[in-house]
Parts: C-alpha cells; structure tokens; sequence
C-alpha cells in the first residue's frame, strides 16, 4: 500500500497521510460486506431501525468534529459543512423510518393469492466524489442500509478523510462488523474493481458524465444494478415579470455556492432581455458582497477550488479575451482561489455555456419570450436541475413541465431535500436518490403465488 496525500485546499498544505487501497482491499472489504450479509438482512425491522437511529445520534454528537474535517479536506465554508452534516445526520433519521414501512403488494388472481416483497440486493458498491463527501455518502448508505443490504463505500482519494470516521462511528453506533467497509484509493483500481466485482450486486455512483458512462459499460458484464448522478448545466430562468431583486440576490449562492463545484450549480442564468439592465445591476451588488476566503471563518461564503487541477480547469473557461461583466474577491497566496465570475452576454453555443465548468463562472445569456426561455434551457445534453422565476402562476407550470430536468424549484434555488426525489434526466443520469424514491434502487421486486 502506498499513500495517499490528503492536501487542504485552502493553504495547498498535505493535512494527512494515509494508506491507498488497492484491488486488493476491495476484494477483502467486498468479501466482509457478503459474509455480513445474511445476519443484516435478518435483523428484525424495529432493530435495524434502532441501530439507524443510533448511527444518526452517534453522527449528531461528533457533528461539530465532522463538520470542520469536512471544511478543511474540501475547502468548504464551515457554515455550509455544518449544513451538510446536519443532513447527513438527518437522512439516516429519515430512513430509519424505512425498514418497517418496506411494503409489498397483495394482488388479485384466480386460484389463490399473489404477494410481492421487497427483498435487499445484497452487496452494494457505492462510489462518491470530493465536492459533497459525506453527504453525498449518506444518501447512498441510508437507504441501502434501511433495505438490509451491506456496503462497499469508496470516497474520492481528494476527500477520504470523513468516510473513513464514517466507518468507525457505525461500529460506534451498534452497526454489525462488515455491513459498511470503506475503501479509500483511486477510482481507477478500487472503483473499477468495485464495477466489475461478481459479488457487487449494484453500483451506486455521483461524478462526472464520463466516468458514469465507463461505469454504466463496466456494470453490463454482470448485469449490475446501476444508479448514476452525473454532470450538470441547470439554467436559472428569470422573467421580466419576477421579482428581480430577489432572484438576482438568490442567484450567486445557487452558481457560486462549493464554489460552483455543485452538479446542481445553476450555471447558465436565463434573463428576459428587458430586465437585463435592472438585474445585472442588482447581481453585481451580491457578487461583489459575496465574502471569499477561509472556510473555517464563520464569514466565509465560498473557499477555494478542490485541487490544482481544477483550478486549471475552471481557468480555461475564462480566457483572456472572455466578456467579463463582473467578478468578485479572492485571497492571494497559497490555496486553490478563483474569484466569483459573471460572464455576460454569452450565447448559449459558447464553450463556458454548454460544458460544465464546476467552477464559480456563471454565464448570463438573454432571452426574449417563453418559448425561446424554454427551448435554450432544455438545448444540452445534461437535465439535473434549474429554477423559474416568475410572479405569473400559470407561466410557471407551463415552463417546469416543459423542461427536461430532474429537480426544479420555482421563486427559490433550493430543491435538494432529504425527503424528496433527487435525480437527473438525460446525460445527468439515471435513478432517483432521496425521498421515498431511492430505496426502489436498494432492492428487487420479489412476485410470489400461493395457490389456495
Ligand atoms: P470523477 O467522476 O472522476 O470522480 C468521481 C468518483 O469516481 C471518485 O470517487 C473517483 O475516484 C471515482 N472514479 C474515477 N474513475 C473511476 C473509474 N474508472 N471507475 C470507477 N470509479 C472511478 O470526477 P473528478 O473528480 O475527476 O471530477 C471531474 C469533473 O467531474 C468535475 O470537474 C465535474 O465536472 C464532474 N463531477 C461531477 C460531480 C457531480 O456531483 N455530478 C462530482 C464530481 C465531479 P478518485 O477520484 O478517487 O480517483
């Protein structure tokens, strides 16, 4: 085993040194997932529900040690780690509900009775990225854990450090040895491995469309279940007719928020060309406002880029010569910093329009009409998310359902809840996580006849 590095983007500084996984280490910890297996399966419903409930009290009582690792390894402003281990500890909550309310189904039939039954896939391999470490984990883990199956979690070699405190607060917490094993090294040995093990019986995975694409190829020799959350370039369309000040107050922390390292960063903002003028006026105002910097100061709205390579990647997005409307702060010095971006006017053929750039670059591109509102939202191959702004109730349903995309909100940039449906369309993935939806993706529908 070599090591792994694990650098602090805010000072480019390593922040620990730990052992790289291999091959090796997935068929060890894939191997102790399946001898748990049949004992978790088995555990009576209220108990597997206890021992839920006591992982999400264990995760609530080191909630302030989580949240400021969390902040450190992913650059993250600690106010928003201390948002996201807060759903962490809640969406256990909330699928601890679950094991006793998997129903099935009794349906008619002639000569006897016919019932289904929910019944757990077995081993799951569940591969996470750097820019939501923990939370991103725990939608994967709840619901797969709920449905009785045992875990295989790799974490991005960028941000292991959480889901390796993960794996000991469950033994903490009552969860039997083996039902979560984490792997900590590349995608490209332990992820692959995780993909083409025989005794996966599903791979769960948030990252780029790429990867997802090369994961979807791999999971067909053994027929895998497969569940996908991929790339995004949400549009966050604002009518003439909205309240301008509030959409324009709302839209840098909905492009700029993880530094726009978010699949959900609504990146191309819409804009009727005759409220141009007063929003760009009032979006400068909150651009500028936004304050950059530590993530562990409590003022802190966004931190820096994960990694050099991003930083170089988020770069060549705004070349010299790119029509820069306005752009925020950054500190000088060591740490991957990128200013707050607002390009404007683009179209939407330019590259920074169409690519995702998971980068605070946001693209400003105007439009006349709902017709055409709608025909460029929907003109790319990714459909995670996206809002409307409009005060016009009927104008907003007609464009939420004309879109092709997963999750929306109207007046309000928020549309991520635990207790709710996350999932994209087209290029953005396939599957649904969160909500009542995700345990569907945690088991297989067993149909039974019983002739009386
Ligand atoms: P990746 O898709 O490469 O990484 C996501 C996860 O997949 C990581 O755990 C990674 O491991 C793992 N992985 C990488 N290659 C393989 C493989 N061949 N088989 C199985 N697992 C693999 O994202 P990147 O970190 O490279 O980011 C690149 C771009 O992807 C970003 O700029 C962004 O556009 C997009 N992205 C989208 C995310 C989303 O939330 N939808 C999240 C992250 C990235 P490891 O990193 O340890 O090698």
């Amino acid at each position: 085993m070599s090591a792994i590095e694990v650098i602090e983007p805010a000072t480019a500084e390593v922040m620990e040194s730990i052992p790289r996984a291999g091959a090796e280490e997935v068929d060890a910890a894939v191997a102790a997932a399946k001898a748990a297996f049949p004992a978790w399966r088995a555990v009576d419903p209220a108990d597997r529900a206890a021992i839920m409930r006591s992982l999400a009290d264990e995760l609530e009582r080191r909630s302030e040690d989580l949240s400021r690792l969390e902040a450190r390894n992913a650059g993250k402003p600690i106010g928003d780690a201390r948002g996201e281990i807060g759903m962490v500890v809640e969406t256990y909550r909330y699928y601890s509900a679950a094991p006793e309310r998997l129903l099935g189904q009794t349906i008619p039939v002639a000569g006897g009775v016919d019932m289904t039954f929910r019944e757990p896939l077995g081993v799951v391999g569940l591969i996470v990225p750097w820019n939501f470490p923990l939370v991103i984990a725990s939608w994967k883990c709840a619901p797969a854990l709920a449905a009785g199956n045992t875990i295989v979690l790799k974490p991005a070699e960028l941000t292991p450090l959480t889901a390796l405190e993960l794996e000991k607060i469950a033994l903490d917490a009552g969860l039997p040895e083996g039902v979560l094993n984490v792997v900590a090294g590349p995608g490209s040995v332990c992820g692959k491995r995780l993909v083409e093990h025989p005794d996966v019986a599903k791979i769960a995975f948030t990252g780029s469309t790429e990867v997802g694409r090369g994961i979807a190829e791999g999971a067909a020799g053994t027929i895998k279940r497969v569940t996908l959350e991929l790339g995004g370039k949400s549009a966050n369309v604002v009518f003439a007719d909205a309240d301008l000040a509030a959409a324009a107050a709302a839209a840098p922390s909905a492009v700029f928020g993880n530094s726009g390292q978010d699949c959900c960063a609504r990146s191309r903002i819409l804009v009727e060309r005759e409220a141009m003028d007063d929003f760009m006026t009032e979006l400068e105002k909150a651009v500028r406002a936004m304050k950059v910097g530590d993530p562990l100061d409590e003022d802190t709205a966004m931190g820096p880029l994960i990694s050099a390579d991003q930083l170089e990647t988020v770069g060549s997005f705004v070349p010299d010569d790119a029509p820069v409307a306005f752009r925020g702060e950054a500190p000088e010095g060591p740490g991957y910093w990128f200013p707050p971006t607002v390009l404007a006017p683009m179209t939407n053929d330019d590259r920074a329009a169409r690519e995702e750039i998971f980068g605070p670059v946001a693209c400003v591109i105007p439009f006349s009409g709902e017709e055409e509102a709608i025909r460029l939202a929907n003109d790319t191959i990714y459909g995670l998310s996206g809002s409307v702004w409009t005060e016009n109730g009927a104008r907003a349903i007609r464009v939420v359902r004309a879109l092709d995309t997963g999750v929306l909100s109207v007046n309000s940039n928020s549309s991520v809840r635990v207790s709710t449906p996350f999932g994209g369309f087209k290029q953005s993935g396939v599957g649904r996580e969160l909500g009542p939806d995700a345990l569907d993706h945690y088991t297989d529908v067993k149909n039974v006849y019983f002739a009386t």
